[in-house]
């Protein structure tokens, strides 16, 4: 390879297509991963890092970025919120709390709009690391609707099935228009049922 180390770099990322809303694979149930540690997953969580990195930039938001949003429709997910990294395999919410509250979600595979949603205030979370070790996250509040919203992925669900309340859908600008940022989050509440 000639050039600098930059080159290098460059040569080696790979950013790849979100898949955006009205693309079947978003609407697949996911496999899980057999082998978490081989090469294709490494591959996978790099090229999941890398998207992530430029749609936030391109788009001044996002935390997370499910595999089959890059056309992979296994189960993984990157994570990346401040300094909490994580590739998550086959990961599962094995508990959740007795309190649910209402967000207003987000997703790169629809950026431009927002929908209100319910979930759960607090969930119990477990996935396998790409050394293959098995880690459980208690999450609460932001991480804990995050991960809702990219399990929910792999299982071929979007933010946008399931709007709550009246009006629940805003395109961004006009959600930023009329909403504070403190406003993307509603309090915790007793789960109705
Ligand atoms: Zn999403």
């Amino acid at each position: 390879m000639r050039g600098g180390k930059g080159q290098f770099w460059r040569a080696h990322m790979a950013v790849r297509r979100i898949r955006q809303l009205g693309d079947p694979i978003l609407r697949v149930r996911c496999t899980p991963v057999e082998d978490p540690k081989s090469p294709a997953v490494r591959l996978l969580s790099d090229d999941l890092r890398d998207t992530l990195r430029q749609a936030r930039k391109k788009y001044d938001f996002g935390r997370a970025l499910a595999a089959p949003q890059i056309g992979a429709p296994v189960r993984v997910v990157l994570v990346e919120v401040g300094k909490f990294r994580a590739t998550m395999i086959n990961p599962e919410i094995t508990d959740v709390g007795a309190e649910d509250f209402h967000v207003w979600d987000d997703c790169f595979s629809f950026p431009s709009l927002l929908v209100r949603v319910n979930r759960a205030y607090r969930a119990t979370l477990r996935y396998i690391d790409l050394k293959g070790n098995v880690n459980t996250m208690d999450l609460e509040g932001p991480m804990a609707e995050l991960l809702q919203h990219e399990l929910d992925h792999l299982d071929g669900i979007l933010a946008l099935d399931q709007p709550i309340g009246l009006d629940p859908f805003a395109f961004r600008p006009e959600w930023e228009k009329n909403h504070k940022p403190t406003e993307r989050y509603g309090p915790p509440r007793p789960r109705e049922v």
